[in-house]
């Protein structure tokens, strides 16, 4: 996108923030790359865009990456960029945590955005179904709680160890289900030879326990009230 516009002789600012690949160097999703303003908490984006116009430098555009990661506040600023100095503003990231919680900093987005645009998502769940959900896993098992910005520690093909964080996109049923590719290969080799038609559904991928804990906390209360008990 930066180099269709540059082609057309428009100038914008590339912003990152928590960018795997490194700090300021855009990586992802526009497969550039290109040198890029690393957003920290202090990053006032007003000002950053009037700080290049008072050095004569034009600004057309902002190129925005792992928006996700940006303060509701920021996500402000960049709507009233766009308003006040008519900068036209292109934010990408994902919507939801590995909780499927929005960040804050889509929400806002998400709210403020003239126009909001689901990429093509070519990754899949390992069961085939489109992965649209992200899990977090810790030491190669998926968790469900936890700080919400934790970036990944493990490189394809690193050892992963007990503490290292990692990400894969899962569909909704098996995020639910917390059910990762890895989890799935366990199950599989668990599997007596021959058996081809796993119980994925009901036996294998049950929904999270917790639920099933707290009914029977709650039976087990009511058994205690119940009269003649
Ligand atoms: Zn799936």
């Amino acid at each position: 996108m930066e180099h269709n516009h540059a082609q057309r002789g428009r100038v914008g600012l590339i912003f990152t923030k928590l960018d795997r690949a490194g700090e300021s160097i855009l990586s992802s999703r526009l497969g550039l790359k290109t040198t890029a303003v690393e957003v920290t908490d202090d990053l006032d984006f007003w000002d950053a865009v009037v700080e290049q116009r008072t050095h004569g430098r034009r600004v057309d555009f902002l190129i925005c990456d792992e928006a996700q990661f940006y303060l509701p506040a920021q996500v402000e600023q960049l709507a009233r960029v766009v308003d006040e100095m008519e900068v036209d503003v292109f934010a990408f990231g994902i919507t939801a945590d590995f909780r499927t919680a929005l960040f804050p900093g889509s929400q806002r987005l998400i709210e403020l955005a003239d126009r909001v645009q689901v990429l093509q998502v070519e990754a899949l769940c390992w069961c085939g179904a489109r992965a649209t959900h992200n899990a977090r896993t810790v030491g190669g098992v998926m968790v469900v709680e936890g700080e919400q910005v934790v970036v990944g520690d493990t490189e394809a093909g690193d050892e992963v160890s007990a503490e290292s964080v990692d990400y894969e996109v899962l569909c909704r049923r098996h995020h639910m289900r917390r059910m990762t590719a890895a989890s799935r290969d366990a199950v599989v080799q668990a599997a007596p030879a021959g058996a081809e038609a796993l119980p994925f559904d009901i036996a294998v991928c049950p929904v999270p326990p917790r639920r099933v804990i707290e009914v029977t906390a709650a039976e087990a209360a009511g058994l205690k009230d119940a009269p003649g008990s």
